[in-house]
């Protein structure tokens, strides 16, 4: 269970201390790496600029074995077997081999929590100097620090990563009241011309949105326009940037984890359970860490090859980002028909989809497999 000590206007005060392990991000990401950290004795500060839970950052879908791997199945909210696509021409229906559920993001964000062990914070993070990261209450040290902020990887070295010239989708959805069976996404580039739409019904709420993989290319407009083409409101927006580039998941001494990493999957913008899987490897590393099996040095190695081992699937999957928008309207129609009507194809496509960060990996109590070290550079 996290300790909070939030502090928010006139009780906001100075934070200026130590701690053994600082996470950055109470997201995702942030609260899969301390809850690996559990039961270490380890003192783990985890800090946000917003309370745990408080502000939902994306449509909250996420392959059912994985809510229940995490142990968070209070959050489900809908579960679909089946995809349904539109394109301009037809509308296909993938049954697929395994499910798929919405969630809410404050359940799942409390739950997760609780599995861990923590003193919890809101601070927003400026940055960073040697062994110490600056927040607007003071500066914390720590040996070990996870930037699991997001794609704005707040703590890198680098130049800033920024849109709309950097490796980035856009995303923004509304969420109305209503009601709906299926997981309905669109392939029509009357929305987008490079991307695609959605609509995730979750329990009397559809979260209708829109994502261009080209960053440059405004969604507001297409995601009203597909919210009021399926009957529904536009209100409560949500939206972000989301990678669509695998990253360093170190650098400079700190671990990246999640978007930060560029963990999201390119093609389908699903980071949520990748942001977990990430987190945990990077968790196990950081508890051999704590408890004196390995030095801060071989974990940031490990992970960093943990993560790096993983370009092929993403690079992939950035490959097909790039091809469908290229393809011709009648052409992509035929393709979806004709997968729709192999079960097998499906069952094998989809298997592997998932295999990329499979829910069998939480239960596995080993750390990742040690890899080689192989470069980045590849796969931007
Ligand atoms: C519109 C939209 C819909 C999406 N739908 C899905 C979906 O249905 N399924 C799916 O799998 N993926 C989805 N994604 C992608 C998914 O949201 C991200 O990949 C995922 O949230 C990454 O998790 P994370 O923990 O790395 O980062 P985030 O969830 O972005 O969390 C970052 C955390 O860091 C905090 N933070 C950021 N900057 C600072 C700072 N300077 N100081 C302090 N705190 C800070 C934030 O408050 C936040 O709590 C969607 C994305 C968008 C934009």
């Amino acid at each position: 269970m996290p300790r909070r000590a939030t502090k928010r206007g006139a009780e906001r005060t100075t934070l200026d201390r130590d701690c053994d392990v600082l996470i950055c991000g109470a997201s995702f990401a942030g609260l899969a790496v301390a809850r690996e950290l559990a039961g270490t004795g380890a003192q783990v500060l985890v800090i946000d600029r917003y309370e745990i839970g408080e502000r939902q950052t994306s449509a909250c879908g996420i392959p059912t074995a994985w809510l229940d791997a995490m142990g968070l199945r209070e959050s489900l909210q809908q579960t679909f077997g089946e995809l349904v696509t539109h394109t301009p021409r037809a509308t296909v229906r993938y049954d697929l081999p395994w499910t798929f559920s919405t969630f809410d993001y404050r359940t799942l964000c409390e739950l997760l929590a609780e599995q861990g062990s923590f003193e919890f914070e809101t601070a927003t993070v400026a940055g960073r100097s040697a062994g110490a990261v600056r927040t607007d209450r003071g500066e914390i040290r720590a040996q070990l620090i996870v930037d699991a902020l997001g794609w704005r990887r707040v703590l890198g070295t680098g130049t800033p990563i920024q849109p709309p010239d950097a490796l980035l989708s856009r995303g923004l959805e509304v969420h109305p009241h209503g009601t709906g069976t299926d997981m309905e996404i669109w392939i029509d580039r009357s929305y987008v011309p490079a991307g695609y739409g959605w609509s995730f019904p979750a329990a009397g709420e559809l979260r209708i949105g829109v994502g261009s993989f080209d960053p440059r290319f405004h969604v507001r407009e297409p995601t009203e326009r597909l919210a009021l083409d399926v009957g529904s409101e536009t209100v409560r927006y949500q939206g972000n940037w989301i990678p669509h580039a695998l990253r360093d998941a170190t650098e400079d001494g700190v671990f990246y984890a999640g978007d930060s990493a560029g963990h999201c999957l390119p093609l389908t913008a699903e980071g949520i359970r990748t942001a977990m899987y990430f987190g945990i490897a990077c968790g196990r590393e950081l508890r051999e860490v704590v408890s004196g099996s390995q030095t801060r040095e071989q974990a940031l190695h490990r992970y960093h090859a943990f993560s790096a081992s993983h370009a092929r699937p993403f690079r992939w999957m950035l490959r097909v980002q790039r091809l469908v928008p290229r393809l011709a309207p009648g052409l992509l129609t035929g393709s979806l028909r004709t997968i729709e009507r192999s079960k097998r194809f499906i069952d094998w496509s989809f298997g592997h989809y998932l295999n990329i960060a499979h829910p069998d990996f939480v239960t596995h109590a080993s750390r990742p497999v040690p890899a080689r070290m192989p470069g980045l550079a590849a796969v931007r």
